[in-house]
């Protein structure tokens, strides 16, 4: 009988040792599921902010895109245009071409330009910004790309330039103009076309950018290239890719350059006026094709002759 009771009251113990200990368990497991709701409902709340960040940059990278896009096909066509505008091959845009789109026997450089142009369209038109699969864990990476997206937009907007469609005669200054004469103005050759513009261009989307320093005024060979304000010649002669080339200085802060002509009339200390011609259109040195370039510095910083004309 002694032992019965022992035995009962040891059940008894361990009954209440395990009663206690499950206790214990569940209020772990509740503190446990408590802690973890608390830290979902911030990680959710993490999450939704997140989501609206990476919506706006999304949002921001494709009107850049588009606007990219826009740009840049903008910029084609213009291109275009220019070369429709020729009269002549002048052999004035050489460019790389990928192998697939290397000219035929007997195709002309206008037509080889238009090829890589309207190539180059067709892929812009095709360019989706698929970019978001990849990226959309670091949004490190959209903020670096809609940063690219804007400065390329910068570019393009630079280079937006209305094409000049009519040729243009250099004009004789009037005598009340005189005072003026000392500052350059107007266009140094009858040319056909504006074969290259001043500024960043060809293919910002691909990299290969280049700064032309002047304009480029396709002429025919050996029209007359004029000074275009009064001045003093400091540099006549051949100079390297510039070819034959004369520097004017005008003496009031103002210097203008003539590159790539066939031959030159003047000599260095020479002055010369407003009109006077200095020599002829060419295609020496780094040349393709006969034309002017053309460079405006005031200061010493060379400048849009664009803002001259
Ligand atoms: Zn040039």
């Amino acid at each position: 009988m002694q032992n019965m009771k022992t035995l009962k009251y040891f059940i008894l113990i361990i009954f209440i040792i395990v009663i206690s200990s499950e206790c214990k368990a569940q209020t772990f497991n509740s503190t446990i599921n408590k802690y973890y709701k608390q830290t979902q409902q911030e990680y959710n709340k993490f999450k939704k902010k997140r989501q609206k960040e990476y919506n706006k940059f999304k949002q921001n990278y494709l009107k850049e895109f588009s606007e990219f896009k826009n740009n840049y096909l903008k910029y084609l066509d213009r291109d275009i245009r220019s070369i429709n505008l020729m009269t002549f091959d002048d052999k004035i845009h050489i460019i790389d071409l990928p192998l697939n789109l290397r000219p035929k026997k007997g195709e002309s450089n206008s037509k080889k330009q238009l090829k890589l142009l309207n190539w180059e369209k067709y892929n812009i038109k095709k360019l989706e910004p698929s970019i978001f699969k990849e990226i959309s864990k670091d949004p490190k990476k959209i903020i670096s790309l809609l940063k690219d997206l804007k400065h390329l937009n910068f570019i393009l907007k630079k280079t937006d330039k209305p094409l000049k469609k009519t040729i243009h005669t250099p004009r004789k200054p009037k005598r009340k103009e005189v005072s003026k004469n000392n500052i350059p103005h107007g266009f140094p050759t009858h040319y056909i076309r504006i074969s290259s513009p001043f500024g960043w261009r060809k293919h910002p989307i691909y990299g290969r950018m280049k700064f032309h320093r002047g304009i480029d005024l396709a002429a025919n060979k050996n029209t007359p290239i004029i000074a275009s304000a009064n001045g003093i010649i400091t540099y006549a002669g051949y100079n390297d890719g510039y070819g034959i080339f004369v520097k004017i200085n005008h003496l009031n802060g103002y210097k203008t350059g003539y590159a790539h002509m066939c031959r030159t009339i003047v000599k260095n200390n020479q002055k010369v006026k407003k009109g006077e011609v200095i020599g002829y259109v060419g295609s020496s040195g780094n040349s393709t094709g006969n034309h002017l370039h053309y460079e405006v510095y005031y200061k010493d910083q060379i400048i849009d002759p664009n803002k001259t004309f």
